[in-house]
């Protein structure tokens, strides 16, 4: 099965081999520290805690499903990020991952900046008083109404996409009487998903302006003829789910090129290069991902490197993971309702949420695990496919994995790694209540995002 690729998500249908999990793991209820939230253990009872507080607590109290995010972890990997980039870079949390004003102030607590694109992220991020300076303004089609609010509030930078994004921030900030700080999007050619980059990927897509063809050099010329800009870098975003640094480094070494090539047409050195998001997390035991400090001396290195070949000042760097920072710091909790065993085959568990609270697996045939979490089980494995709610045959939570095999309506199952793409992607589909998100940290929990209710839905439906 092949999929086209996303730049929100893997797109390895074609690299994992069928029959993935054929062997259940050792242990049904360990939890693998590498998929789960920091604080995520069980108690003496066998249940699953967050933060300290037990699921079945959290699930009378907030109902299921529920995202439930450990804060202390969301918190930590903001500041493994910035510590790891240090003062010389700039880290911006890429809040179409997930974005709420708690996500906000967390983000601001924590030393990081924000990418929004569009105009409710950025109403989010300026209601909950993240500095305008602090964010990025991305999109391959930005409204006129939402570049005027962006540069009437004043955002550090806004990523040009297209010839004519560069001809509308321009005049907007002309006729508002402000200079706005822009960098140009580039496709570099590369496209990378998880352990695997083509240099040579053809540029066939909606965003940026390509190096092929002298386009990002026409577009620079463009941006430093304007008054109403001032250009200050170049940004390239190469894929997603990405654990192999190869593609970045081809991906740097072009953008650096063109730097040259502005430098030698210009006599100008653009002060700021950004490397974009894309960055990869564990969803199941197979998955490696880097720490943020291997990836910052990565990039670093190769920046450094290309930049002395090419005889220029190292300039600033930034980067924009959305993934690797909120991805792992949360889980869904669901209850099973039915179970229908399959001879020979699988089993199918029912639960009562689905695709419209997790479209990846539906999407990009994306893999997660899943847990047993109110108790734990000795009972033999058995294979399982974890499936929501909905009307629609493809509406899989997770493809294929093992739970034990005394399974019963009532239990509680989690699956891990939801926090990125998962409420910010959710739908209404059948009329689905979008599930709240709940922060737990230190033995207190907390709905930062509420559960749906069927008024919310009906207010919408004006008759
Ligand atoms: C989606 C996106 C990101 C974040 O991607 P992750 O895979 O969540 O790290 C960063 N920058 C840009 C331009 C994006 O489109």
């Amino acid at each position: 099965m092949s999929r086209s690729a996303h730049p929100a998500g893997p797109r390895h249908a074609d690299v994992m081999t069928e029959g993935h999990y054929t062997a259940p793991p050792a242990d049904l209820n360990a939890l693998d520290e590498k998929v789960w939230a920091r604080t995520v253990t069980r108690d003496e009872e066998g249940a699953i805690t967050v933060g300290g507080i037990g699921v079945t607590r959290l699930a009378e109290e907030f109902g299921t499903p529920a995202y439930f995010l450990d804060e202390s972890d969301f918190r930590a990997r903001c500041h493994a990020w910035a510590d790891a980039f240090g003062r010389d870079a700039d880290v911006f949390y890429a809040g179409k991952a997930f974005l709420s004003r708690a996500v906000v102030r967390w983000l601001q607590e924590e030393g990081l900046n924000l990418d929004v694109c569009s105009g409710g992220e950025l109403s989010t991020a300026l209601d909950a008083g993240m500095p305008a300076e602090r964010i990025a303004f991305h999109g391959n089609n930005k409204t006129v109404a939402e570049i005027e609010r962006a540069v009437e509030a004043g955002v550090g930078r806004i990523v040009l996409d297209s010839f004519q994004e560069i001809a509308r921030v321009a005049h907007t900030a002309q006729r508002l009487g402000k200079r706005q700080r822009v960098q140009i999007r580039v496709t570099v050619g590369v496209e990378a998903h998880t352990h695997e980059f083509i240099a040579t990927a053809h540029e066939d897509q909606k965003f940026g302006i390509a190096l092929a063809g002298g386009q990002a050099a026409e577009a620079v010329r463009r941006a430093l003829a304007l008054d109403g800009l001032e250009l200050i870098g170049i940004h390239s975003h190469i894929g997603s789910q990405i654990f192999d640094m190869a593609g970045f480094e081809v991906s740097a070494r072009r953008v650096v090129q063109l730097l040259a090539e502005v430098r030698d047409e210009h006599g100008v050195e653009l002060p700021e290069i950004d490397l974009g998001g894309g960055l990869g997390i564990a969803y199941t035991s197979e998955d490696d991902p880097r720490e943020p400090h291997e990836i910052a001396k990565a990039l670093g290195d190769i920046v450094t490197r290309e930049c002395e070949a090419a005889g220029l000042a190292t300039p600033r760097i930034s980067v924009e993971p959305g993934r690797a920072i909120v991805g792992p710091t949360a889980f869904t909790l669901y209850e099973v309702g039915t179970i229908k065993p399959l001879e020979g085959l699988r089993t199918y568990v029912s639960v009562d949420g689905g695709m419209s609270d997790n479209i990846r697996t539906a999407l990009y045939d994306a893999e997660y695990s899943v847990v047993l979490a109110s108790r734990t089980s000795d009972a033999e494995p058995m294979l399982a496919r974890v499936v929501g709610k909905h009307c629609e045959s493809g509406d899989i939570v997770v493809k294929d994995a093992f739970l034990p095999s005394d399974l019963a309506p009532g239990d509680l199952i989690a699956v891990p790694a939801t926090g990125a793409y998962c409420r910010s992607m959710a739908s209404n589909y059948n009329h689905a209540l979008r599930p709240p998100v709940v922060a737990v940290r230190d033995g207190q929990a907390r709905v930062i995002v509420r559960r749906e209710t069927e008024e919310d839905l009906l207010r919408l439906d004006v008759g």
